[in-house]
């Protein structure tokens, strides 16, 4: 199975502030675990995130793979892989077609991935936007309570998404996944 995560809240520490560095770039207890878990039950592991510090000038892409490789370090040293990190770099005003809700970086993983559709792939979040692109692509949705992710599950209650699955954190995801082989 196809999981596409988000990061920013669901791989790693984020309290709403801008990550700029890898030093910054703290993970959530057991994520790390969790993908690599993933992994070697045979899942493939991309990410698409929304990293509009580039254009508003907090950090380069420079500072952004050196995050992205301490994350792929610390997943392989724990035996797992990350198959794909799709990111927008763009600021909101820019009206790109890749920042989520937009699909633009789901469509960079499914045409990685040379697949004809992401349907039946999860899409794991902590954001209504995380979750509305998954749907828009016939992801299955999935909400973690880390991140923004208790602030996003309250909102869904007055404004509900369909069919979405919440889980604590990734490693409840993981341990779900994995239990139910998926
Ligand atoms: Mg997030
Ligand atoms: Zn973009």
């Amino acid at each position: 199975m196809l999981i596409i995560l988000d990061r920013d809240g669901v791989i790693n520490q984020y309290d709403g502030n801008y990550i700029c560095s890898a030093d910054e770039w703290i993970p959530i207890p057991g994520s790390i675990e969790a993908i690599a878990r993933l992994c070697n039950a045979g899942h493939r592991i991309a990410i698409a995130t929304n990293q509009s510090g580039i254009a508003r000038g907090y950090y380069d892409i420079d500072a952004l793979d050196a995050m992205h490789e301490k994350l792929e370090q610390l997943v392989e040293a724990q035996g797992g892989c990350i198959d794909f990190i799709a990111h927008c770099p763009h600021h909101p005003d820019d009206h790109c077609a890749c920042r989520k809700p937009l699909t633009g970086m789901l469509d960079q993983i499914r045409d990685h991935f040379h697949l004809d559709s992401l349907q039946g792939a999860f899409m794991v979040g902590d954001s209504r936007k995380d979750l509305e692109a998954g749907l828009a692509e016939d992801c299955r949705p999935v909400l973690v309570l880390t991140g923004n992710g208790v602030d996003t599950a309250y909102h869904l209650e007055t404004r509900p998404l369909p069919d979405v699955r919440q889980f604590d954190n990734l490693a409840a995801f993981a341990d779900w996944v994995i239990s139910t082989n998926l």
